[in-house]
This record gives structure tokens, sequence and C-alpha cells, in this order.
């Protein structure tokens, strides 16, 4: 028997951290990129938890003004000194290799190999994170400590890589709810060993696909699992004939730091998604950041809003990566990030879900002056179940605005009461037959 969405996503009834943790150490270790082996077997463990569906679009499919690229593949790779020892080694952290470097086994000066070097020289222990995928080059990442000690003489570089052609693959797991209208939860797997960017947001969303598999719900939902930009736009240009029934969607990223949330709103700015996330922000009464939409930085949401598409997706994270200094770097690690993180932010879109699920609209039974409240006991009644004093105003706010064009969201934003409280006050006039479903 599926629990009712009402009751799974109550707001705090929720503990998934634990689980999600496990999930991201367990996902960690693996090289991925934006096509490759690596992004396959992310997928197949999230498989382990919910049945999400693997596609692969061959390499050169045009995808907009876009084209998928040659799939890349690595096996190992490394830099050794002139004594054979081992300076730079792949299989010890995989952010060494500039991903979607070329095969390369050669002997070179310092010189030249500093040429394919890269460092951070404001954090000298970090190693940072870059990529090549739309310009053939090889390189190595290393921390400015490593750097510093380079003496000169041949160094031997070895990338055991492979660019070829093949797909890009990504996942995606659509749950039938009643109505056809979908939300939509995206997240991108396209980066290799590193946690709060992005691995938290994967997890987050499988541990909520998890859960909504359990429900019963209104939505249907669409998970997508994509390499981040190229994936967007391939999925998007896939599935022209699906976006109609978006009717609000979030991006999933940097949701294990310790900052606060931070939303950044569609590029619509007052859809449905922009208000839910506002107002579930304040309820949950913990300070967060609303930000405008920006063509300029952020995720995918960046495809989903182009105007030729112009959807109703934000998105939604703690701390943003440009706010910190590990965004990139070896130091994004499981010691970063955090478990009550990770339940904060699970907590943060199980609220969501629970606010859009029971954003109902209603039809006062009574709408000629106010009922007589006192002769149904619903003074007091409520009372007890919940601080009563703004239940009952919440009453009055829902009796007054519920004439068949306020859902429920719209009463709560404008009486600055919780919307669970609205929702309460709702359940209660229905029960008594003072409210119907408009
Ligand atoms: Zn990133």
């Amino acid at each position: 028997m599926k629990e009712k969405v009402v009751s799974a996503f109550r707001p705090g009834s929720t503990t998934e951290g634990e689980e999600a943790f496990a999930l991201m150490k367990k996902l960690f270790p693996i090289c991925r990129s934006i096509t490759g082996n690596g992004v396959r077997e992310t997928l197949k463990i999230i498989k382990e938890k919910i049945p999400v569906e693997v596609h692969e679009v061959p390499s050169g499919t045009q995808v907009f003004d876009w084209t998928v690229p040659k799939e890349w593949n690595i096996k190992d790779a490394f830099v050794k000194d002139q004594n054979g020892n081992k300076i730079v080694d792949f299989k010890k952290l995989n952010l060494h290799v500039l991903n979607y470097s070329v095969p390369i086994k050669k002997t070179v000066s310092l010189k030249e190999l500093k040429e394919h070097l890269h460092t951070m020289p404001e954090h000298p222990e970090w190693v940072p994170y870059l990529t090549s995928y739309y310009k053939e080059n090889w390189g190595f990442c290393i921390s400015y400590n490593e750097f510093e000690k380079l003496r000169e003489g041949n160094y031997e570089v070895f990338i055991d890589s492979k660019l070829e052609n093949g797909s890009l693959t990504y996942g995606e797991l659509y749950i039938k709810g009643q109505v056809e209208d979908e939300i939509l939860f995206s997240s991108y797997t396209c980066h290799p060993s590193m946690c709060d960017d992005n691995l938290t947001g994967v997890v987050v969303l499988v541990m909520l696909a998890k859960k909504l598999l359990e429900s019963k719900h209104k939505y249907s939902y669409r998970f997508l699992f994509i390499p981040e930009t190229i994936g967007a736009i391939t999925w998007l240009s896939k599935n022209e004939d699906k976006v109609k029934n978006i009717t609000a969607g979030v991006i999933a990223m940097n949701l294990g730091n310790k900052g606060n949330p931070t939303y950044k709103k569609s590029r619509q700015g007052n859809a449905l998604i922009d208000k839910a996330v506002e107002k579930m922000l304040v309820d949950s009464g913990s300070p967060h950041t609303i930000i405008d939409f920006t063509p300029s930085y952020g995720s995918d949401e960046r495809q989903f809003c182009s105007p030729g598409f112009n959807l109703p997706v934000g998105a939604l994270m703690r701390s943003p990566a440009w706010d910190f200094p590990e965004y990139h770097t070896s130091a994004d690690n499981p010691d970063f990030v955090s478990v009550s993180s990770l339940d904060k932010s699970f907590d943060m879109y199980a609220r969501l879900i629970f606010l859009l699920e029971n954003n109902e609209t209603y039809a006062s039974l009574n709408p000629k002056c106010e009922p007589q409240l006192g002769k149904r006991g619903l003074y007091g009644a409520i009372g007890a179940r919940k601080s009563g004093y703004f239940n009952e105003i919440a009453l009055l706010w829902v009796l007054n605005m519920c004439d068949g064009e306020h859902p429920l969201l719209d009463i709560a934003i404008h009486s600055k009461l919780d919307f669970e409280q609205i929702k309460n006050a709702a359940d209660a006039l229905v029960e008594k037959g003072l409210l119907k479903k408009a």
C-alpha cells in the first residue's frame, strides 16, 4: 500500500542524509566525464536504488547548434621522473588528468611538461579540476606544492585514454502520476571525484525518486541524470514534444556544503516554481538567498530557460559553487560535505513536493458572510492540533480567499502564514462541508 505524498513528504518527516551520503561515497571514486564508461557505471549504481532508464546518443548526432562529441575513456595516466618514480598518478586521484585528454606517451623536458601542467597557487595543497571537452589537448593537474618540487630533467608522460566514436550516456526516470502535468528534477553526472559539485545533487534526487516511487502523487515526475550543458541540450533536442507538460522544474546541485539554501529563479521569474520555492524557504525558517535568473553562471537551467523553451525551471542549492574556493578542486571531497547538510537538502526538496502536490484551489460553500465556526466546533478543535490562534486566523483566510480562483499557495503567501497551516485549515473546512475543490 503506497503512502500518500501528503504524509510521506510532510515537512520534517524525513531523514535520508545517511543513505544519500553512503551512495555519494560509493560514486565518489569513479572517473566521470560528459561521455564514457564512468557515466555508465554511475547509472548502474543508481539503478540499484531506482529503475532509471539508460539512453545512448551516438557521437556526431546534431543537437541544435551542438554536436554530440566523441566518447572519452581512460584507464591510466602518470608522470614519471628520471628515476622512474611516479610523481603524478591518475590511479590515486582522477582529477590529476585534464578531463578529455587525448592519449600521449612520450618523454618531455621540464619546460615542455610545464606547458601541460595546471596548478592553483592560491591554494597550494589543492589539485584543480579542469576539462578540455571541445579542443583536443592533454594535460595534468597537480598541487602547487608538487609543482614547486619539480627539477630540471626529462619526464615520461603517459595517458592511456581513448577518444573515439561512441555515445553520450544519460539516465531518465519517468514516474507517472494522476495527471500528465509533470515536475522535472535534473542533475548532472559528468563531474569526476568531487562531492558538493555535484554528487550531492545526484544523490538527493535519487533519494527523492525512491520516496516518490513509494508514494501516491498527483503530478508526474521526470528525473534526469545528464552530463551538464551538452546533456541538457541533447535531452531538449530529442524531447521537444514532452516539454509542454513541464509545470515546474528544478536543477539540483551543490546540496552538501554547510551554507544556507540558495535559489536561482527561472527566467520567467514569477512562475509557480519560483513562488513555491520562495514560500517553502520562508516557511522552513532557514536563512536563505534568492537570486534572479542569469544566463552567465549556474547550470542546466540556462538551457531549459533559453528563450526558445523558457521553461519554469530554477536551480535549488545550498551555497552556490561560485561562493566557495573548494569549487572544482580536490578539496571538494567527502570531508567538505556532511550528512546533516544532505538531510536538510532532502527535507527542502521534500517540502517543495509537499507544497506543489497540495497546492489545490477550493471554493467556499458558504461564501455569503462568514460561516459560524463555533457551532461546527472549529474554534479550538484545530487549536488542539497546532497553535490555535494562528489556525483560526488561517481558517478565516482560507474561507475568504477560497473563491475558486486562488490556490492555497497564493493564500499562504498573501496571509504570510505557513503553507502547511493553510492546508490544515482547508482540510478541516472540507471535513466540515464548508469547502470543496474548485
Ligand atoms: Zn561544476
